[in-house]
């Protein structure tokens, strides 16, 4: 439900759905390119699901999170407030995701202070979508819009129900003041997966004080983003990065942990499965991130059921229906090995609307230089 005074009365030219790092890239570049009043709705305005994930190294550097939020030219005026958190920083080094998240909620505030007629932000969930004769009819008739931009976000794919351990939250293993309280020494806690998520959940659950023992299972090797002369990335998407990268360098790949007796790692493509996860009491399953629920949509009172995306523009449905962020992303091509990958991160979702949407004459941008 949403509430929009005059909701009736008022038809915008935008919907936004979502307030996420993608849901601001959007609003704000629909701002700058002209194109209002934008409905922007959001259950919470906190950041999307960065509000989870405050404690976690960042994989990318302090100087790619400052260009996002320096880029949007009608949030300008307050720069220094929103980029206050990264002051004092290396911009060459990562930080913990709470500082990208305080920054994305001050640009958050500050569309909501400074721009509240061109843009209407609404608390709440849009349910369903309804085209008819070209107008967007929101939640029944709560609202109508020329246009819809999707930005609805993911959540972690939850562990396969056939282990008889308990499953524990992706989001709760990625954040150790949570962890500390969910795991005992006594225990044992398998990891699905080899991601940078696994990776930052083995880190936490071994480095932790009187932690229990872990049993990591994967599929596929560790594999390591390379920074290549030119400024392009090999496995920048899949591959690890950070501290996450430089922890499993120096501990899973020297065998530090299993020296131990603390860490085993089983290749699941060779060893028994089944035996490894018969030990462990919990589980924690990092093998990747499934779209959230769409909205129900309709087009002239023909049901879409699940929507496909144009992974170079962003267009599910030309100049009525777009999707961006980590549900619709971008699509790149590996500089090194030639494979796709979904280009997914704060900057990059800034940088893919500011190329798409002037592209497909959604708004204008003024181009810098
Ligand atoms: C462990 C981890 C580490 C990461 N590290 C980095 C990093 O170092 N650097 C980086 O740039 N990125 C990083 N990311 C990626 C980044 O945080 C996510 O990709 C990003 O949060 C996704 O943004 P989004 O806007 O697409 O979706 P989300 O952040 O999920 O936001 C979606 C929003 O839409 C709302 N919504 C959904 N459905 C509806 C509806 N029907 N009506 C209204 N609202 C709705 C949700 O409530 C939510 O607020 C990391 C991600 C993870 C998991």
């Amino acid at each position: 439900m949403i509430h929009i005074e005059r909701a009736s009365s008022r038809v915008f030219k935008n919907l936004v759905i979502g307030a996420g790092p993608a849901g601001v890239a959007i609003a704000s570049t629909l701002l700058d390119g002209g194109s209002t009043p934008t409905l922007w709705v959001d259950p919470h305005f906190q950041s999307g699901r960065l509000a989870h994930y405050t404690e976690v190294p960042s994989n990318t550097k302090v100087g790619l999170f400052l260009k996002y939020a320096t880029t949007p030219a009608s949030i300008s005026g307050s720069s220094d407030q929103i980029t206050q958190v990264f002051k004092g920083m290396d911009s060459d080094k990562g930080c913990s995701l709470g500082a990208a998240q305080q920054m994305v909620t001050k640009i958050t505030e500050t569309i909501r202070r400074e721009y509240s007629d061109e843009v209407v932000m609404q608390r709440g969930r849009v349910d369903s979508l309804a085209l008819t004769n070209g107008v967007w009819h929101i939640n029944g008739d709560q609202a109508r819009a020329d246009r819809v931009f999707l930005a609805l976000g993911s959540h972690p794919k939850e562990a396969s129900p056939q282990h008889c351990a308990e499953a524990m939250a992706l989001d709760d293993a990625l954040m150790p003041s949570k962890l500390s309280g969910l795991v005992s020494p006594d225990e044992t806690v398998g990891v699905i997966g080899s991601s940078h998520s696994a990776v930052l959940v083995l880190m936490n659950l071994l480095e932790m004080q009187n932690g229990p023992k872990v049993v990591n299972l994967y599929r596929s090797p560790l594999k390591y983003a390379k920074f290549l002369p030119d400024g392009r990335i090999v496995l920048d998407n899949t591959g690890l990065k950070g501290q996450a990268a430089e922890w499993a360098r120096e501990h899973l790949e020297t065998g530090h942990f299993e020296s131990q007796g603390r860490l085993k790692r089983v290749d699941v493509t060779k060893e028994d499965a089944e035996s490894a996860l018969a030990k462990c009491s919990k589980i924690v399953s990092a093998t990747g991130f499934d779209r959230n629920p769409l909205p129900e949509i309709s087009v002239d009172g023909e049901r879409l059921g699940d929507v496909s995306h144009d992974p170079s523009s962003g267009a599910i449905i030309s100049g009525k229906l777009y999707g961006y962020g980590i549900a619709f992303p971008e699509e790149i091509t590996d500089p090194e090995y030639g494979h796709k990958e979904s280009n997914v991160g704060l900057w990059k979702f800034m940088r893919y609307v500011r190329d798409v949407l002037p592209a497909q004459n959604l708004c204008t941008l003024q181009r810098a230089g």
